[in-house]
């Protein structure tokens, strides 16, 4: 396999381009080389520009559940796209899909659409104060929700990969409302209510996404739903990653737990541009024009990207591919444990539906702190030999790999071929 294309352009974008990438967890960073450059992708592959075709886990981070180049969502797209890209009003577009959107979590009355799911995140957090008149916020180390100010601490993802503590940048002012405690630790977070009565929300993802998958243990959203009602402030579910994933109703539905406020973003705009919060009346009524919590957005509600996002939540719940996503996850995980076990390498996967990794160590992962003893030398061991025989990886131990429905049975003996000679470099 070559990839000289993508040196060339890669030595081209470091000029004007910082790292030349626009996100740095798309920088190969922590498994060394340099980034691939994508040309173009269809179905369940994606194709470099040095014309090498590999079966996609990255989709985007998530949100091309339905594969690359929908058929449905590029002519809902392309339909839009004749109409007008922008208007600074209201479309019927947004209406239907903040209808598909709160049909989809029990007690979500109203939604509003932003940009991003940091924006989505941070607005949330905004309604959290405003709706309780408190200040602070619990957040899970490891959990990242966004790279605003405020949580930007033991924030998992791109920072764990570059083993960056905190971000540079961000005033001590900034974070001083934010709390952390561990996942899957109640206590952790009982402590904080007991010393604080300043606490607005508790923000979770409620499968950690990205510092690997790790999923709650026992009732722990359950108890923490109840813990913070109980302590007058509210529960945010960051479902950025898992809403419309884990199943149509996001983790919420499957781990059958309601959150106060709900982030989304990813899987809502089907790649394009969408995030969304949403609650019921009694706190989305505080955001203007009703309420006096400010929050707008030029492109907000974008036609093109409503036009994604209506297509491909229409399709993805007549697919309803959760099944599927349950039957080939637990494949591809058979695959890895016991191509391990072949090569006696120590391996952990972790997996919730269509959300899973590998952690190279031997000791279950609950947490950061545990998922931190991974052996990040073995995964770029690893993810460079998946790369080499045909699989597209996220280039970090910390991120989650995602399905998506286009994927096939000849997808899977691919995944399964790179296994073999991933788990045997790492053996050596
Ligand atoms: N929240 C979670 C759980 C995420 O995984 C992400 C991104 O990966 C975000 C928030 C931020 O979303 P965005 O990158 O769209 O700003």
């Amino acid at each position: 396999m070559k990839f000289k294309k993508s040196e060339k352009l890669y030595k081209k974008g470091l000029k004007n381009l910082v790292g030349a990438v626009n996100s740095p967890v798309r920088a190969f960073s922590s498994v060394g080389g340099n980034p691939l450059f994508i040309k173009k992708a269809k179905g369940s592959k994606i194709y470099d520009v040095d014309g090498n075709e590999y079966v996609d886990l990255v989709v985007s981070y998530g949100p091309m559940i339905l594969g690359h180049r929908h058929k449905k969502v590029e002519k809902a797209a392309k339909k839009a796209l004749k109409n007008g890209y922008s208007f600074g009003a209201s479309t019927e577009a947004e209406i239907k899909l903040a209808k598909i959107v709160c049909d989809a979590f029990p007690e979500m009355d109203k939604v509003r659409f932003v940009n991003s799911g940091t924006e989505a995140v941070l607005s949330g957090i905004r309604l959290a104060r405003a709706f309780t008149g408190k200040d602070k916020i619990i957040k899970f180390s490891g959990c990242y929700h966004g790279h605003q100010d405020a949580l930007l601490v033991a924030a998992g993802s791109g920072l764990a990969t570059l083993s960056l503590p905190g971000s540079k940048g961000v005033p001590e002012g900034a974070v001083k409302n934010t709390l952390i405690a561990e996942y899957n630790n109640l206590e952790s977070v009982e402590k904080h209510f007991e010393n604080d009565d300043n606490i607005a929300g508790v923000i979770i993802e409620p499968i950690g996404g990205n510092m690997g998958v790790v999923i709650p243990q026992n009732n722990f959203l359950k108890d923490l739903k109840e813990l913070a009602n109980k302590n007058g402030a509210v529960l945010i579910a960051d479902e950025v990653m898992t809403g419309f994933r884990s199943t149509f109703g996001g983790a919420q539905e499957k781990l059958g737990v309601i959150a106060d406020i709900t982030c989304l973003g990813k899987v809502i705009g089907g790649g394009f541009p969408v995030g969304a919060y949403g609650a019921r009346n009694e706190i989305m009524e505080n955001v203007a024009p009703i309420g006096g919590m400010y929050q707008a957005g030029t492109l907000s509600g974008n036609p093109i990207a409503m036009a994604g996002g209506i297509s491909t939540l229409t399709e993805l719940k007549k697919q309803n591919p959760y099944d599927k996503f349950e039957e080939i996850g637990n494949i591809i995980e058979i695959i890895l444990l016991e191509t391990a076990k072949k090569y006696n390498v120590d391996l952990v996967v972790n997996r919730f539906g269509s959300m899973m990794n590998p952690f190279f160590t031997e000791s279950k992962v609950t947490n950061f702190e545990e998922a931190q003893t991974s052996d990040t030398e073995k995964f770029g061991v690893f993810f460079w030999e998946m790369i080499k025989n045909g699989v597209f990886l996220p280039p970090s131990q910390f991120e989650a790999w995602f399905l998506n429905s286009a994927i096939c049975d000849k997808d899977i003996k691919v995944i399964a071929n790179a296994v073999d000679k991933a788990m045997l470099a790492v053996s050596k």
